[in-house]
């Protein structure tokens, strides 16, 4: 389809071509089918996963790539007929793909789909001036910008609480309070339980209590197993969500969380790990794993940003122009505890 009555248009996009580097580029307009929305892309954050892609680290990746799924924008063309997508309205995008028949999708799980695809991973992303959506992968909402932008990195962790079936009776420790884990501490303390966080980084501690959060434990100082028994009367978390990837947490998981409590794995861990499994029926743990989330996740965080109860500026390290995103990742790369989030301006 040509967009802009009839006229084709070139825009700026940054490629990575190879761990390492990335460039601005200028490509064709996207092509759509005669459903699809034509966004005007406003901001896009970059999270771990981009920072994976931008190292090499990332297997499902391949280059030369577009990365990108964080992403607000503008409606530009096409409402597809609903009337909750005229131009000019501010829309988050849900950055998956689901197939609709293997076991995941056919279970009501598309989130886990087997053969999904998430936008700027395995296709191209949104780090880009304009792109083209199916108009139901869409979520207006009455956010600004960069509230816009948050929403899908949060509600990873939105659907990590959910997965926990977390209640307001429980006490849930959040392991890890980088992007993902700040969702979980957001969702667990809307849910009205009492949330303790663990990270080794004092900045994120303070953001995860701006988020909610009741506790912190600061784990490289402090032991994690006195502080948590203390705080839960010896019995041990009812919930634990880890949100590290790295083999001493998914094992602190199984160690800490009380009997018949419920463990909740986001992370990715990089090597193999080795468990006392004994005590996953000593404990009758539900063991549980969680991958990207669910649409009524993306509602859930947009309540939350509506409701003006989560530290948005707070959670921003900085915002940079398209022209800078790849220095940007770079300096990421290069000293990853520097930055909290980082989003790419296209306005
Ligand atoms: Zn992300
Ligand atoms: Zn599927």
């Amino acid at each position: 389809m040509i967009w802009a009555r009839g006229r084709a248009f070139n825009m700026k996009a940054l490629v990575l071509h190879k761990p390492g580097q990335g460039s601005i580029e200028t490509i064709p307009e996207p092509a759509g089918d005669g459903s699809d929305i034509l966004l005007k892309v406003r901001m896009v954050g970059l999270c771990g996963s981009d920072l994976s892609s931008f190292r090499g680290l990332n297997p499902l990746v391949t280059y030369p790539r577009i990365p990108g799924h964080e992403v607000s924008a503008t409606v530009v063309q096409g409402d597809g007929g609903d009337s909750r997508l005229s131009v000019g309205t501010d829309v988050a995008i849900f950055p998956y793909t689901s197939c609709g028949k293997c076991a995941s999708c056919l279970r009501r799980r598309p989130n886990a789909c087997q053969f999904n695809e998430t936008l700027g991973v395995q296709r191209d992303g949104a780090l880009t001036e304009f792109i083209v959506m199916p108009p139901e992968k869409l979520y207006p909402a009455r956010l600004t910008t960069t509230e816009l932008c948050l929403i899908e990195p949060l509600t990873v962790g939105f659907h990590a609480v959910s997965r926990g079936r977390v209640t307001g009776e429980d006490t849930v420790v959040i392991m890890g309070c980088g992007g993902v884990g700040l969702g979980a501490v957001a969702a667990s303390s809307s849910r009205g339980a009492r949330t303790i966080c663990v990270d080794v980084d004092d900045d994120k501690l303070e953001l995860a209590r701006a988020s909610g959060g009741a506790h912190t434990i600061n784990s490289l100082r402090e032991s994690l197993h006195d502080r948590l028994r203390e705080l839960t009367g010896g019995r041990g978390p009812d919930v634990i969500v880890e949100a590290v990837g790295t083999a001493a947490t998914f094992r602190a998981a199984v160690e800490e969380v009380s009997f018949t409590g419920r463990v909740v794995y986001i992370g990715y861990a990089k090597e193999p790990v080795s468990y006392e499994t004994k005590l996953f029926v000593q404990k009758e743990l539900d063991v549980l794993g969680s991958r990207n989330a669910q649409p009524e996740d993306f509602h859930a965080v947009i309540r939350l940003l509506e409701g003006r109860r989560f530290p948005v500026d707070q959670a921003v390290s900085v915002v940079v122009p398209l022209y800078e995103a790849a220095d940007a990742l770079r300096s990421w790369s290069e000293n990853p505890s520097r930055f909290k989030k980082i989003l790419v301006s296209l306005d």
